[in-house]
């Protein structure tokens, strides 16, 4: 046997065994999950089955229920803690297709009437746990529920970065926020900074303008990443200014408020203390994977993976839009699209499994009722009066008093946490809701700075002051241990 033979013949055993011993690692690591031609009996015994089953209310979601329920099939949309995405801490949005300007939260309470309008059922939960390894998807929801998901839309969004630097944490809702539509009436005539250099930060600074006598944006680099547009109109402000190599290293307070900050000079390393009351943080999201991790395929940023032309992600009938998947854009408008396209391939999907609407009519008495959903609405307390009368009467052991205000999102989206609380807790917890907008002698009274804020009293003495959004399930828990 010649040279070359040999070396031949070596490269293709070389090369044979490994490549089978590469697909043999990688069969074996992979999850693997083979959907049969739909049969009713892996149905049978299943109540509260869901065709399609929406996670998150944001643009992409509610654009995949809407393609979903308009081809006719049961669609669920699980509206998640933050219900409407982050659209609603928005203030004025300049490009959604062809409209010049509307408020973001204009746009999903239209997006929530279009939708159900096709029959989609809209549920105030959220998903705690989904088990990809059997079919239906066996989801469990923060309230509690069991449902059987035959097709599932990801659309749970992305949460807003922190800087992890000393103080944020001790100051996270003492001045400290991401939320400028919030908290900026909080801060007439303050001095603030803004963090981050991209549209959400200019948008902050719009915010704050008109209340702050100061509002500083510190930019860690050299250079912005917003558009023209929403820097021109930041430029209008007198009180903004952008300071350009500047980050946070560390926010300083009185022990109840922010009162100081450290901004280093990122060229120069300089360290310089400056007199601020408030710090909002706009330096971009983390998106919220973590309840897939190790079944649905990710980067490593978390941002999950779907197939080119298509939304589909590497499990059967579960699809990913909005800022779930998207590492790149980021736009209301992309993330309705995607949501667009990712409804649609669930549509195919379940029909290339056999689902139509013989099927569906046969289904219909096993799929989830909303309507054993109990919600107790919050009684309303407007003076001190209110509150004494609230005192001497309440039988109940706990009393929980939530400040919110009309305008602020995350308030809205914490009332029917409440609500749900409300009705689960019914006899045991009496809650009552404040517009801080109106009752300015409770909000004097409990020095409420910024909101949703909430008092805890148990057995007529104040326990807690809580300044931060809850999940229902560290809500429920929180209340349940102090009921023991
Ligand atoms: P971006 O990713 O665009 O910008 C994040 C900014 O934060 C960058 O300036 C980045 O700096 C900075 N940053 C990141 N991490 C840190 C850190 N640890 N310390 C200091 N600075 C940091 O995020 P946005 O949320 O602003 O925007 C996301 C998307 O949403 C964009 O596509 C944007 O166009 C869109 N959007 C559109 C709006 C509208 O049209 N009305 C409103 C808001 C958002 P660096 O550049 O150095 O990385």
């Amino acid at each position: 046997m010649n040279r070359v033979k040999k070396i031949s013949i070596i490269a293709i055993l070389f090369f044979g065994i490994g490549g089978c011993l590469g697909f043999g690692w990688y069969w074996h690591k992979t999850p693997k999950m083979v959907i049969p031609k739909i049969d009713l009996k892996y149905l049978e015994g299943k109540e509260n089955i869901v065709p399609i089953l929406v996670l998150g209310s944001g643009p992409a979601s509610l654009a995949a229920a809407l393609y979903g329920s308009r081809a006719g099939i049961r669609t669920l949309v699980l509206r998640g803690n933050k219900a409407g995405g982050q659209l609603m801490t928005t203030s004025y949005i300049e490009n959604w297709p062809a409209i010049k300007k509307i408020r973001g939260p204009e746009v999903m309470n239209d997006f929530d009437d279009q939708v159900s309008h096709f029959g989609a059922v809209m549920v105030g939960d959220a998903l705690s746990s989904i088990d990809f390894s059997q079919w239906p998807y066996k989801v469990t929801t923060e309230e509690g529920h069991v449902l059987y998901a035959m097709s599932v839309m990801v659309g749970t969004g992305a949460t807003p970065r922190k800087l992890n630097i000393p103080g944020e944490d001790e100051y996270w809702g003492h001045g400290v926020t991401t939320c400028a539509i919030c908290d900026a009436p909080y801060h007439k005539g303050d001095s603030v900074v803004v963090i981050g250099g991209g549209d959400s930060a200019m948008e902050e600074a719009l915010e704050l303008s008109p209340y702050a006598k100061h509002v500083h944006v510190l930019v860690r680099s050299s250079e912005l990443r917003a558009s023209v547009s929403m820097i021109e109109r930041v430029k209008q402000c007198i009180n903004v200014e952008i300071h350009f190599n500047a980050a946070l290293s560390e926010i300083k307070g009185d022990g109840g408020h922010v009162t100081q900050v450290i901004v280093k000079n990122t060229k120069t390393g300089e360290l310089t203390p400056w007199p601020i009351q408030g710090v909002f943080l706009a330096i971009g999201h983390t998106p919220n994977t973590a309840l897939f991790n190790g079944v649905l395929d990710a980067d490593k940023e978390g941002f999950l993976k779907v197939t080119p032309y298509h939304q589909t992600t590497n499990w059967p009938g579960v699809v990913a839009a909005g800022d779930v998947s998207d590492p790149y854009y980021r736009q209301a408008g992309v993330a309705a699209g995607d949501g667009i396209k990712a409804g649609l391939d669930l549509v195919w999907w379940l029909s290339s499994i056999g689902y139509n609407s013989t099927v569906q009519e046969k289904l219909e008495p096993f799929f989830f009722d909303p309507k054993a959903v109990q919600k107790k609405k919050l009684e309303e307390i407007n003076s001190n009066a209110d509150y004494r009368e609230l005192i001497k009467t309440a039988k109940e052991s706990i009393i929980v008093i939530d400040f919110f205000t009309p305008y602020c999102p995350s308030c809205l989206q914490m009332l029917p946490l409440l609500e749900w609380a409300a009705a689960k807790l019914n006899g045991q917890v009496r809650f009552c809701k404040v517009d801080a907008s109106l009752a300015y002698d409770l909000v004097k009274k409990f020095k409420v700075t910024d909101v949703p804020f909430m008092i805890i009293i148990k057995e007529g003495q104040i326990v807690d002051r809580i300044k931060e959004t809850m999940s229902r399930g560290d809500l429920y828990s929180y209340l349940k241990k102090l009921l023991v």
